[in-house]
């Protein structure tokens, strides 16, 4: 049986000492009230729904599954009521407008929240997780009468909401969508198609469903340039929100994959559906963008959230299970073996475990005070500003957090040996929940095209210099030639770091200079670059984490010192056994495309 307790000690340590969220907040006068007593207060009441409400339904989720019996998609035993519970606590409003029935606190702490909650049970946080995208869009470019209608809904959580892109032939090519879009004069279009693998698109926790749909109108150019989205409702509304007859979109059957089972996957048939455009003709995926990088940081959690569980697992079983001696001598003499704590190879994988999960939350925290500044942005030149800051560093969360929590997983399953392939353990559903996480919400390749194409080459790296800069700044003000009173400790992360930052610089130039030459070298290079890219950012926060480490240790009266301390030994490890791998893969980065592509596709196999 998994446990999980919410790490709430390294919450307000990221929060309240490394970013300053509170000072953050001072800057919009909307947040007024959010002070720390508020956070605590809230993180503490998530901690106890997702331990005691969510976590208990994890296992028993995956192992019952969702069910599908005529159109009817039917979610694991308890999974109503604990949704139940969260519309009841009002987590479903936490952070979206006032005006439309909101608590107007900051994104940030929905996030968090989103962690506790999607630590504790992933495929359940995949309903309300869904329904955030729904609303993100509709509270972007939505119309006034959409938003009186649709958001305050889903704000309550009486609605869920889905997105709509996926279709048979394609999901990371959105410009081969078929959906059709018809204009019935009066506003309202008929939309028919089939989207498939569609999150949270049939269930039974609320009596209705808004569905963000892309389409295509008869007259609209092809390709992406083609594309509207439209919302529609799985059962239509007076207007007010009093629900009629049902809207013609039926759930044809869902998938049976290999994790998330809990989460319905489903195939969606539109036949003359009644929906209503969002922003205008042709410009859906325009619409979309707008809000992706938010939800690509959502989901990047989930690789913070399967390292985090599986981390927390793999701690007590290695304290508990007993096996040979240490390499050093008895540590447990009374006992017939030492627990395989003790064992270099164990603590390697707890280790790496423990960095992803800590480090990793710190790159996602930092990200959401951006998506802050996004949402309260009072001009459009602070919203670009931010939005660019954010679209950078967002491909980098995504993949980079979903491949090592991927990783940090299957690390777990190893630290319980044979026990961790049997499913009573519950750490092989870890890694299969973790799997989809680099798949979905565009996979780590295009997440690597995304960033070195467009990211850094469209853009002569205009992001990554103001990026690194930032980076650079910190490792100047904490360097040996500063006034920083913790220059000596904090030399065995300055300079690695600031060298780490240099080599991206330099690699990303030659990367354009060859890419001049040879188009192949961008998606040749593309995975390597960002995986190289992810190392980089984690070692700037696992030192900013170790100089507020060294600056609360200075304090003599300090309690918790432990804690402190463990941080600094972590960012030592981080530093010693992660941040190198940067070598391994900027050699391969930068090798020829010529041996991925010279081979004939029809020499590839000989059967
Ligand atoms: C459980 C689950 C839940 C999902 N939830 C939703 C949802 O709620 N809504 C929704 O709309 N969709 C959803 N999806 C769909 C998901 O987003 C897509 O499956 C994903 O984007 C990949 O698209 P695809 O499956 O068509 O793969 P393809 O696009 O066919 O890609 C196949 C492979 O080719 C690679 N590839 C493709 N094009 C290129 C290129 N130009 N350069 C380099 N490599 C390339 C990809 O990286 C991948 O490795 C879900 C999928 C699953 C399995």
């Amino acid at each position: 049986m998994l446990t999980y307790k919410a790490p709430v000690t390294d919450i307000k340590f990221l929060i309240e000492e490394v970013f300053d969220y509170y000072g953050h907040y001072k800057k919009f006068p909307e947040f007024d009230e959010v002070t720390p007593d508020l956070g605590d207060a809230i993180f503490q009441e998530c901690a106890k729904f997702s331990e005691n409400e969510l976590l208990p339904l994890y296992q028993s989720g995956d192992k019952e599954g969702c069910t599908f019996n005529e159109g009817k998609v039917t979610t694991p035993k308890g999974f109503k009521k604990a949704y139940d519970l969260f519309v009841a606590g009002g987590w479903p409003s936490l952070s979206h407008p006032v005006e439309y029935g909101g608590q107007g606190l900051p994104a940030s702490f929905g996030l968090i929240s989103s962690e506790m909650m999607g630590t504790a049970n992933w495929s359940w946080a995949m309903y309300p997780g869904l329904s955030h995208g729904a609303m993100n869009t509709i509270k972007s470019h939505g119309s006034d009468k959409q938003k009186e209608l649709y958001l305050s809904q889903l704000i309550e959580g009486k609605w869920t909401g889905t997105m709509c892109l996926t279709e048979p032939q394609c999901g990371t090519d959105l410009g081969q969508v078929k959906t059709k879009a018809k204009p019935n004069g009066d506003g309202t279009y008929n939309i028919s198609g089939t989207k498939i693998f569609i999150s949270a698109g049939e269930h039974d926790l609320t009596n209705n469903i808004v569905h963000i749909v892309l389409a295509r109108l008869s007259n609209a150019p092809k390709g992406t340039r083609g594309i509207s989205l439209f919302i529609v409702p799985k059962v239509k509304t007076d207007g007010q929100g009093n629900l009629g007859e049902s809207n013609n979109v039926t759930c044809g059957s869902i998938e049976d994959k290999m994790g998330i089972k809990a989460s319905s996957t489903a195939v969606l048939n539109f036949d003359n559906a009644v929906g209503e455009l969002i922003g205008l003709e042709n410009k859906g995926l325009e619409c979309m963008f707008t809000f992706m990088n938010t939800a690509r940081i959502g989901t990047a959690l989930q690789g913070v959230c399967a390292a985090e569980l599986s981390y927390q697992n793999a701690l007590i079983y290695a304290k508990e299970r007993l096996s040979m001696r240490s390499l050093t001598g008895k540590k447990f003499p009374e006992q017939v073996a030492d627990p395989i704590i003790v064992h270099p190879d164990v603590r390697k994988m707890l280790m790496t475990q423990k960095t992803v999960s800590e480090g990793g939350r710190a790159m996602i925290y930092y990200a959401a005070k951006i998506v802050d500044e996004i949402e309260m942005a009072k001009t459009d030149k602070e919203r670009k500003i931010a939005d660019d800051k954010l679209g950078f560093i967002t491909p980098i969360l995504k993949a980079f957090l979903t491949e090592l929590g991927l990783e940090a997983a299957n690390h777990g399953m190893q630290v319980f040996g044979g026990h961790g392939y049997i499913k009573e353990w519950g750490m092989e559903q870890i890694a299969r929940d973790a799997r989809i996480s680099t798949l979905y919400e565009g996979t780590t390749g295009i997440q690597a095209l995304d960033l070195l194409g467009r990211k850094i080459l469209l853009t002569h790296g205009r992001s990554l210099k103001i990026f690194t800069k930032e980076v650079l700044v910190f490792c100047k003000d904490k360097s040996m030639l500063s006034s920083n009173p913790h220059k000596r400790q904090m030399n065995k992360f300055i300079w690695p770091l600031s060298k780490a930052v240099a080599n991206w610089q330099q690699y990303s130039i030659r990367l354009a200079l060859k890419a001049k030459k040879d188009r192949d070298i961008v998606g040749s290079a593309s995975v390597d670059y960002l995986m190289f890219s992810g190392y980089v950012v984690m070692g700037y926060f696992w030192a900013q984490m170790a100089q507020t480490a060294y600056e609360k240790l200075a304090d003599k009266k300090l309690e918790n010192r432990d804690f402190y301390r463990a941080k600094i030994k972590t960012a030592e490890f981080y530093f010693e056994r992660l941040l190198p791998r940067t070598k391994s893969l900027a050699k391969t980065m930068m090798a020829d495309p010529k041996t991925l592509m010279q081979l004939d596709q029809t020499l590839l196999s000989f059967l």
